[in-house]
């Protein structure tokens, strides 16, 4: 029994299925008018010749904001504080020592240095920090750090080439950079939401730098403002084609924005919009082999489904502050659990998504 009518995209999923490459045109039509559950249940094919279909990894880290000063001010971020404020700050290394001796006690071996674009901070606390990690807490700890954003403000600040600051920056300790930062690579929907970030050419050249020095990483896209389809698919041909030159990106995630601030036009992403989304960018990245579901934006209902509808692991276990203080694993028995009652086997991977269990 054929429970779906034939459509005019349909031909699009069989190509994808056929193993060829689907163009961005034909990715907008079926952001535009294809059928969500088709989409969805191509991706999980997809994903499953890829992926084994009965696994669904994690993996855990713990995010150190070393400022919340940031002076881009991006109109959706509510984490930036003036430099005026009394809790702006930047904390010393020692305080980031003690965090992540904090979070390696309770399992965690990925770091994630995220931080407001700062100009008073200067470079050599970002090589102090990188090199502080890796002789006090060791080699095999994993600092993916310093976005695109940051990467070209450090350029700015140093006047020194983009790669001899990457190349600093590996030289001290970083092994991986995170996709922040991209939210919509699109410079007109740029130019309403923030501004002052990075343009997209210059997110494209710092992503590029990193993978040509042995950099990994991954990239997002966040979408629920005032992106068109159109530009949504450019985003993901600009991945896309960035991944064709470098090879780069172990992960793509779909995001959504979160109601952070009243500053910047926010519309709400309907659980099937983001679940085909998902499932077109399974499709789309031939070249890209995980793609992740957030379930801290997603929740456990969406989160659960999105596990059928392309993705292969769960993003990751982020380390808040109040676990570490009552020394709960709960994050991650939970994040095993959901797994499970998902319907998959959970297994802990690292950055390069080897398991670890
Ligand atoms: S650059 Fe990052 S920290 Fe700064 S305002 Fe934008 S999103 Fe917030």
């Amino acid at each position: 029994m054929n429970i779906f009518k034939p459509e005019p995209t349909d031909y699009i999923l069989e190509k994808a299925l056929a193993g060829e490459r689907i163009s961005p045109a034909e990715a907008l039509e079926l952001y535009n008018t294809a059928d969500p559950l088709k989409v969805i249940a191509a991706a999980r094919e997809t994903r499953n010749r890829i992926h084994k279909p009965s696994v669904v990894t994690y993996t855990m880290f713990r995010i150190i904001n070393y400022t919340n000063y940031c002076k881009v001010k991006c109109s959706f971020c509510s984490f930036h504080k003036p430099e005026e404020s009394e809790s702006s700050k930047v904390l010393s290394v020692e305080e980031i020592l003690d965090k992540m001796r904090r979070a390696a006690a309770i399992g965690a071996d990925q770091m994630f240095f995220q931080g407001g674009i700062n100009p008073n901070i200067p470079f050599d606390y970002y090589l102090d920090v990188l090199h502080a990690v890796k002789s006090t807490l060791g080699k095999h700890i994993h600092i993916r750090a310093f976005s695109p954003v940051e990467l070209m403000e450090m350029q700015r600040q140093t006047h020194l080439p983009l790669r001899e600051v990457v190349r600093k920056l590996k030289r001290a300790g970083m092994d991986s950079v995170p996709g922040a930062g991209a939210e919509i690579l699109s410079d007109r929907v740029r130019a309403i939401l923030s501004p002052a970030k990075v343009s997209v050419s210059e997110w494209v050249q710092a992503m590029e730098t990193c993978h040509e020095e042995n950099l990994p990483g991954s990239a997002n896209i966040v979408i629920g403002s005032v992106e068109k389809p159109e530009e949504i698919i450019e985003h993901l041909k600009i991945v896309r084609d960035l991944q064709d030159r470098t090879g780069g990106f172990l992960a793509f995630i779909p995001w959504t924005f979160q109601r952070q601030t009243d500053k910047f036009p926010i519309r709400d992403v309907s659980a099937q919009e983001y679940l085909k989304l998902l499932g077109i960018c399974r499709l789309f990245f031939d070249n890209i082999s995980h793609i992740e579901a957030s379930i801290l934006v997603l929740g456990t209902g969406t989160g659960s489904i999105a596990l059928l509808s392309g993705a292969d692991d769960i993003s990751s276990v982020v380390i808040e502050e109040n676990v570490l203080e009552s020394h709960s694993p709960a994050t991650e028995e939970k994040t095993r659990e959901f797994i499970k009652n998902s319907g998959f086997t959970p297994k802990k991977r690292d950055l390069f998504y080897n398991y670890k269990d």
